[in-house]
Order: C-alpha cells, then sequence, then structure tokens
C-alpha cells in the first residue's frame, strides 16, 4: 500500500510499510502516464519488499493459480 502527497518538487509515492518513495517526475513521458508508471514502480516494490498485493489490479485469481502450483 502507499498514498500519494505532493512536495514542492512535484508529486510523490510513499510506501506505508517503509521509507521507500517514488517520484512520478523521475519517470520518463515515453514509457506512458507517468503517475501511472510510478504507480506500477510502487506496487512491485510493495509486492517484492512487503509480499502485498497489487493496489490498483489484484490478481488473487493468478495468486491462487501459482500457489497450487507450489
Ligand atoms: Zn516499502
Amino acid at each position: 500500500m502507499y498514498k500519494i502527497s505532493k512536495d514542492p518538487d512535484g508529486i510523490v509515492l510513499l510506501c506505508h510499510d517503509c521509507s521507500h518513495v517514488d517520484r512520478i517526475d523521475l519517470f520518463d513521458e515515453g514509457g506512458g502516464n507517468r503517475r501511472t508508471q510510478a504507480a506500477r514502480a510502487m506496487q512491485n516494490h510493495s509486492r517484492d519488499k512487503h509480499g502485498s498485493g497489487s493496489v490498483l489490479h489484484p490478481i488473487p485469481r493468478n495468486d491462487a493459480l501459482m500457489a497450487q502450483r507450489d
């Protein structure tokens, strides 16, 4: 999970569970909507570091499938 905050330099996504921060202005417009990219990066961080699911795109069915394979 994360929350979106705004500081003088732009919009930042703050991890709820640690001090990790993703800055929207560090993402390249060429890769698509920067806010979407930042949200995706934060979701990846949250999943990798904290083992929590995606905020915007929960995938319980995929998780269940993978668990069954394991
Ligand atoms: Zn974190």
